[in-house]
């Protein structure tokens, strides 16, 4: 009943926007950060995920960040990021908000994605801007920790994503911003929605009158905004949906 629902609404949106979260990427084999089995039941999130905790000590950083890193690469997308790559296609969303750093949108087909919190896949130099893939850095972490920056020889290489103190890029914010306030279905994906400012989109785009649908395993403090909630996998969920879609009418 809420699967078809949710294909109901997904189909008759025009400028559906969605917000995703770790949780959409659990399935490629990715931890997220919270809930069961979640990287901060590992580690004290404060300590490995802030920029006051690199600055000081980039070799421990990059020694949680390798573990994370070699997942991540190795990730595919799931049916959930492909169903979202489907759902642009088709006309019903104008874009996908994503608070992951991992990629998967872009690599299942996405075009218009808006990363809030930065990009895993690259690696830049703090102290003379280079940059290169995250992907050969990786390789060099078994002989060199932390790394070096191959053009001046530092030892600040940075994640291009954004660390807890560090402030958000700010033309992705606004356009996640604007495109929330002119979408007429936000749905949430996959997220705790307690990392704010990405948790105000759905607020947002209620307060301007779109319809909102939250896909979580489990509840989130805006549940009781959402129009439609649907407790679920992902990747289970969205591929049921996109199964369900109703053909766009032939124009004449
Ligand atoms: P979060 O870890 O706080 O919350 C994830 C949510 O997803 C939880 O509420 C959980 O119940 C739900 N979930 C878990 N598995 C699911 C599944 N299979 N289907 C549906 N829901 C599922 O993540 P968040 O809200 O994105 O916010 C935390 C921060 O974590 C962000 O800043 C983000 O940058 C970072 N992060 C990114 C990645 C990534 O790039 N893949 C992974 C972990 C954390
Ligand atoms: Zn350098």
């Amino acid at each position: 009943m809420t699967i078809q629902h949710a294909a109901e609404l997904l189909s008759s949106a025009k400028r559906g926007l969605a917000l995703t979260g770790a949780g959409i990427s659990a399935e490629s084999g990715i931890p997220t950060f919270r809930g069961e089995g979640g990287l901060w039941t590992k580690y004290d999130p404060v300590k490995v995920a802030s920029i006051n905790y690199f600055m000081a000590d980039p070799a421990a950083y990059w020694k949680v960040s390798k573990e994370r890193g070699s997942l991540a690469l190795a990730a595919k997308p799931n049916p959930a990021h492909d169903a979202l790559a489907r759902l642009e296609s088709a006309g019903h969303l104008s874009a996908v908000a994503t608070q992951n750093t991992d990629g998967l949108h872009q690599d299942s087909g996405s075009k218009r994605v808006i990363e809030l919190h930065g990009s895993g896949r690259m690696v830049q130099c703090l102290d003379c801007g280079h940059r290169e893939p995250r992907a050969a850095v990786q390789r060099r972490l078994d002989v060199e920790m932390p790394p070096r920056c191959p053009m001046c020889g530092g030892t600040f290489l940075k994640p291009t994503v954004v660390l807890f103190g560090e402030a958000m890029p700010r033309t992705e914010l606004e356009e996640a911003e604007r495109r929330a306030r002119a979408c007429d279905l936000f749905v949430v994906v996959g997220s705790s929605l307690v990392v704010y400012p990405a948790a105000y989109m759905p607020l947002h785009a209620k307060d301007a009158g779109a319809t909102l649908a939250i896909v979580n395993l489990t509840e989130t403090p805006h549940d009781g905004q959402a129009d439609l909630l649907v407790r679920g996998s992902a990747a289970g969920v969205l591929a049921s949906v996109v199964d369900r879609l109703q053909p766009r009418p032939v124009a004449r």
